[in-house]
């Protein structure tokens, strides 16, 4: 592993690495979809996605590019009710929906608190309600918003990697130990999580990245988690592509996905699931990519191994 001092990798530097933002409405998603996913009763579920439009996260971790989405101004109160509504009709019978925010959904910058009754009643006629929490900002409040809704909520927190230096410098201002409490506390209350958990981060090499990769499934198993999901780290941000540049970083490859998900499946820990968005960033051969892609899709929906694709690359 190699680590470079003249990186200060505070949130200073980090943001003045940055590219522009996005323009967004704060008054609409920035996007959605339907999904299918496997649920944690082992069914397949249409799962609707809300990206909602609001402030930008109070944390500026190294890896992240979710603030090119977000505003710089506190969400106006009402906004991610109303952004809600109007997406709601595009997804009707989802049992699944995740409200994802571009970062904790119980930031109060970005989700007002006073919105967290009508959010509930708009969603209540939906099974699961995944939303995404720093650990820091898991607390009693997370708890009203759980007591407040039908039905169950599910909070996805990013571990990351549990490698204690590398955590250190994603800037994320948490350790393990504060991954473990948000999750206990969670547990403590009925409510489910799911860990994030990141192929490859900076600083790590191909090999270093699936063994932390691994590390970092059993340990959120160990902690209580439901379900992981491996995200291969992408560029793209700024800072990203700088460590990229001075080959302080690198992308993983699609075989490396593969092997964790295969071992997080091999556990029986729970749901493991490999991130498939912009999946191709990780490819390097057009021939068996869209095959490779759909093995990885069978697997998240299966939680079976299926056979690896053979390919001449
Ligand atoms: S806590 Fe999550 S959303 Fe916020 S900066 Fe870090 S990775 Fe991005
Ligand atoms: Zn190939």
């Amino acid at each position: 592993m190699r680590s470079d001092p003249v990186y200060p990798l505070d949130s200073e530097w980090i943001v003045s690495n940055r590219p522009k933002r996005n323009k967004i409405d704060s008054l609409m998603p920035y996007g959605w979809s339907v999904e299918k996913e496997l649920s944690f009763d082992g069914r397949v579920k249409d799962t609707g996605i809300i990206f909602l439009s609001n402030q930008e996260c109070s944390f500026k971790c190294l890896m992240c590019d979710l603030w090119k989405n977000t505003t710089t101004s506190p969400t106006p109160l009402g906004a991610i009710s109303k952004q809600i509504k109007l997406t709601l009709p595009h997804m009707k019978g989802v049992k699944q929906i995740k409200l994802y925010n571009s970062g904790s959904f119980f930031d109060e910058k970005s989700v007002p608190f006073e919105e967290y009754d009508k959010i509930a009643s708009l969603v209540s006629g939906i099974e699961t309600v995944i939303v995404e929490g720093h650990p820091l900002l898991i607390n009693e409040k997370s708890l009203y918003f759980n007591d407040q809704l039908y039905g169950e909520l599910e909070v996805a927190i990013g571990l990351e990697t549990v490698h204690p230096e590398i955590l250190r410098k994603l800037n994320k201002k948490m350790n393990v130990e504060d991954f473990s409490n948000a999750v206990h506390f969670l547990n403590d209350h009925q409510i489910r999580s799911r860990a994030f958990i990141l192929l490859r981060p900076p600083f790590m090499s191909e090999k270093e990245g699936v063994y932390w990769a691994k590390k970092s499934i059993e340990f959120a198993f160990e902690n209580g988690v439901e379900c992981c999901t491996v995200i291969p780290v992408r560029p793209g941000n700024g800072a990203m592509d700088l460590l990229m540049e001075n080959g302080d970083f690198n992308k993983p490859s699609l075989d490396s996905l593969e092997e964790v998900l295969d071992f997080g499946i091999s556990l029986k820990a729970g749901r493991v699931f490999a991130d498939t968005w912009d999946l191709h960033l990780f490819s390097t051969c057009n021939a068996c990519f869209e095959k490779r892609k759909h093995r990885l899709e069978k697997i998240n929906l299966s939680q079976e191994t299926v056979q690896k694709i053979s390919c001449g690359c």
